[in-house]
């Protein structure tokens, strides 16, 4: 069967009443009918269902269908993306090691790596997406493990998978995929060697941004160090936001391919806008790493950036004059997003620091939604027009 095919009929066993939609688990425990069956659960000598920390027919539901949609063998649900990423590094990195990540990344991916993985002794290096060559110089004896987006946010670069694979390879080191932006509709980061696959299924996993969620994937020898972490220390995703999350994946790839056919119409009507300095969508071919993207990924994914004339004044100028799309910190939602990093999530950063990352002042990100693309589009343009610096 196809990966889709299985990502929609996977599901918890029917029970007694022969619903046809799946019922919620919402239960911290489950029961024993005697001494000797709890006994066999606790000594792992069955697959029983004990505590909703350690597993939940819900969560595992939502992680079957995720398997078969990345095409890998096992997976463990957290409550968010964050907690997804943290159990990555608790699982397979100790004091001593060190990490060599992307440096454009998630801000709270940031936090953890800066601020906490270094208080346990844990180092890291920070290596830039659009100078891959420079990255084994970066890699020691020490070094256990790549992290990266691809494409990262907010600026849409794009990392080569296949080549960060074969320095894996070389180095004997752990590939740490951020998934999150592509999907695996857009892209399967285990068809190019990542060991390990994790995401926020908060963002387009949801797509109506009403769950927190996350997951790790890979195989199952690794996937087994993340439940004992998880398992004792508890990020758990909770039964009801697997629930919802499990339903949604059963559209993710009609709403994919639309949100990615929405983001390319009008990344192509926008590109050349006078109002623009520049504008990034991977499969436009004026994307700097086109070829790629191109390579990789199925289909540019649902998020659109570009850089207005007039800076962080013009930024915050557009947001304002926005009428439909959301000014909200979510993305990948059925409704269209417009954010501005450098005077939001990237602004303790300076000017020196958001450029490192791909982030100019008057970046703009849309993640672009189920609208119809022509009310979408123009919305963004009147908004540029009172944006632009010579209205
Ligand atoms: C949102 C996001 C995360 C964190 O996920 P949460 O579910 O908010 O914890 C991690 N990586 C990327 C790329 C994200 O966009």
């Amino acid at each position: 069967m196809h990966p889709i095919t299985r990502a929609i009929r996977a599901q918890v066993d029917r029970t007694n009443e022969m619903e046809h939609s799946q019922p919620m688990f919402l239960t911290s425990s489950f029961c024993f009918d005697n001494a000797e069956e709890m006994r066999a659960a606790f000594a792992d000598e069955t697959d029983d269902n004990i505590y909703s920390r350690f597993s939940n027919p819900n969560v595992q539901e939502f992680v079957d269908r995720m398997c078969a949609l990345e095409g890998t063998e096992a997976g463990f649900a957290t409550a968010s993306g964050m907690s997804a990423i943290f159990a990555t590094f608790m699982a397979f990195l100790k004091q001593g090691d060190h990490l060599l990540s992307c440096r454009s990344i998630f801000g709270s991916t940031h936090t953890v790596i800066t601020k906490y993985l270094s208080r346990y002794g844990i180092s890291h290096s920070y290596v830039d997406a659009g100078d891959i060559a420079s990255w084994e110089a970066q890699i020691t004896p020490q070094t256990r493990m790549i992290y990266l987006e691809t494409p990262t946010n907010p600026a849409l670069e794009i990392i080569d998978l296949a080549a960060i694979r074969a320095l894996c390879d070389k180095h004997n080191l752990l590939l740490n995929v951020d998934n999150c932006f592509a999907t695996p509709i857009g892209q399967r980061p285990i068809e190019y060697g990542a060991d390990l696959i994790v995401h926020s299924a908060t963002k387009w996993l949801d797509g109506q941004g009403r769950v927190l969620g996350g997951v790790v994937l890979g195989k199952k020898e690794l996937i087994k160090e993340i439940y004992l972490f998880c398992r004792s220390t508890g990020p758990s995703l909770s039964p009801f936001n697997a629930w919802v999350l499990s339903r949604s994946l059963e559209t993710l790839e009609v709403r994919m391919e639309r949100h990615a056919a929405n983001a390319l119409h009008i990344a192509k009507a926008l590109e050349g806008h006078p109002a623009l300095e520049q504008l990034r969508y991977p499969s436009l071919p004026s994307h700097p790493q086109h070829a790629i993207a191109m390579k990789q990924m199925k289909n540019g994914g649902g998020i659109v950036c570009f850089e207005l004339k007039g800076g962080i004044a013009a930024g915050r100028k557009f947001l304002d004059a926005l009428e439909i799309l959301s000014l909200t910190a979510n993305l990948g939602d059925t409704r269209s997003i417009a954010s501005h990093p450098a005077s939001t999530t990237h602004a303790k950063l300076t000017d020196a620091e958001r450029a490192a990352v791909g982030i100019g002042p008057g970046l703009i990100r849309i993640s672009v939604g189920l609208e119809h693309p022509d009310d979408i589009l123009a919305d963004i343009r009147q908004a540029l027009d009172q944006a632009s610096p010579t209205s």
